[in-house]
């Protein structure tokens, strides 16, 4: 795998002689947390926040490079590079930048920001002297603001996630033997012991176009946040920091015992860890219920208007009454003559005797296309009006054909056929309403 332009590679154990006796060795089982040299403890609490962090030299190097930031709602851990005066000055101008320049929200793309912000503070630090030409420091940084948590990184310094009792790293590191991870050709196991573990691949004090990696993710009461440099991550394995993280009541008791594993393991790097518990002092919990209210409340009127609708429909389609056809005869429907997701609204009420054929062919149309009445009984009278047009249409052509057949035959123009061409009194109403129809009868 070829590298990217960018390396920068921080001392390990063998780069960098020893400059003072390590203040704890390995496997010793009293391991005096608060009293080496390079090591510092601070701890707080806010009304949503509860956090504590742990910096410690570790158990081979000399002097600490790390820096962290707990400045609720912000919290930063920064891994410095270049060796003594450089590496720690590099980490320090990075929390201090970036504690000025944080977003006051949980804006992930402000807080990228701020650690590019910081880049240039470093590398200007760099410039005038402040440290040396070549420091460098990862950033790894959170800002919580009630159920929202953005992060941004930069670095092989990690940030986990702890929630309902799982583990999950929120962060991809920026370092060689992440990226051999990622192409399958070594495990994450392997890359902790990995000789080129120490290279990382994106840094602060080198690029001015450096970017952070960046965004936002829901947290809730409960969550416990862990940020580390790779001394802890690199010592023990993502499991172990679970097993410690689950089983510690409180953020102080969480960063000992996480520092205390890191020594146990051999302390070979500088060790920080800040862990952050989103706590409940019911603002969380008192705004979740008015979501919760929010959501059931909408839901109801939602369901409300929906039934409100269903049952109006239900009502206007119950008592809707209209003619159509059924066969060849006039028929009464009860509902309205169109269909709804598949379903007809309407329903057969009654047949009748009066054949279509007897009708004028403007009515028989008519009818196909449903001619609306006001109910049932008016439904009723049309078809009885229709009948008593038939019969005196038949009536008056067997008159006709009387008078034909005795030789009396005085209207030689009159039809053969009882049907008229003349539309009964109904049919001009029919016809009127026949603009206000869907669809045509059975
Ligand atoms: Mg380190």
């Amino acid at each position: 795998m070829s590298l990217p332009w960018q390396l920068l590679h921080r001392p390990t154990t063998q780069d960098e002689p020893l400059e003072q006796d390590p203040v704890n060795s390995p496997g010793h089982e009293d391991l005096e947390l608060t009293e080496g040299a390079g090591a510092e403890t601070i701890s707080g609490v806010t009304t949503t926040l509860k956090w504590a962090a742990r910096t410690d030299v570790g158990l081979m190097r000399g002097h600490n490079e790390d820096s962290f930031l707990a400045q609720a709602p912000v919290f930063a851990v920064s891994d410095g590079m270049g060796g003594h005066a450089a590496g720690e000055v590099a980490s320090s101008i990075a929390v201090s930048s970036i504690a000025e320049s944080a977003p006051v929200h949980a804006d992930d793309l402000l807080l990228g920001a701020a650690i590019e912000s910081a880049n240039a503070a470093v590398i200007e630090g760099a410039a005038t002297g402040k440290g040396k030409p070549g420091m460098g420091c990862t950033a790894s940084a959170v800002l919580i603001e009630q159920n929202k948590m953005a992060v941004a990184h930069v670095g092989d310094s990690r940030v986990y996630l702890l929630h309902n009792g799982a583990l999950v790293r929120l962060t991809h590191d920026h370092s060689y033997v992440e990226e051999l991870v990622d192409a399958g050709e070594i495990t994450a196991d392997e890359a902790r012991v990995h000789p080129s573990r120490s290279v990382i691949t994106r840094a602060l004090g080198s690029d001015p176009d450096m970017y952070a990696d960046h965004f936002t993710i829901d947290v809730s009461a409960g969550d416990r946040v862990l940020l580390c440099s790779d001394g802890l991550s690199s010592m023990i394995e993502d499991s172990q920091i679970e097993a410690i993280a689950v089983s510690s009541a409180t953020p102080q008791s969480a960063v000992d015992n996480l520092v205390a594993a890191a020594l146990q393991e051999g302390g070979h790097d500088n060790v920080t860890v800040v862990v952050v518990d989103v706590a409940d002092d019911g603002v969380i919990e008192a705004h979740r219920r008015r979501r919760v209210r929010w959501f059931a409340l909408m839901f109801t009127i939602a369901i409300g208007f929906f039934a409100a609708v269903f049952l109006a429909g239900t009502l206007f389609v119950r008592n809707s009454w209209y003619l159509g056809t059924n066969g060849d005869t006039v028929a009464i429907y009860r509902g309205i003559n169109a269909s709804l997701l598949g379903h007809d609204l309407y329903s057969l009420s009654e047949t009748t005797t009066v054949q279509l054929t007897d009708l004028p062919d403007a009515l028989q149309a008519s009818l196909r296309n449903g001619i609306v009445v006001s109910s049932e009984d008016e439904a009723h009278h049309t078809v009885e009006s229709y009948r008593e047009q038939i019969e005196t249409e038949r009536a008056h052509a067997q008159q006709v054909a009387d008078k034909s057949t005795a030789g009396t035959d005085t209207s030689p123009e009159s039809p053969a056929v009882p049907k008229t061409d003349q539309e009964p009194e109904q049919e001009s109403e029919a016809s009127s309403e026949e603009a206000n129809q869907d669809e045509g009868g059975e």
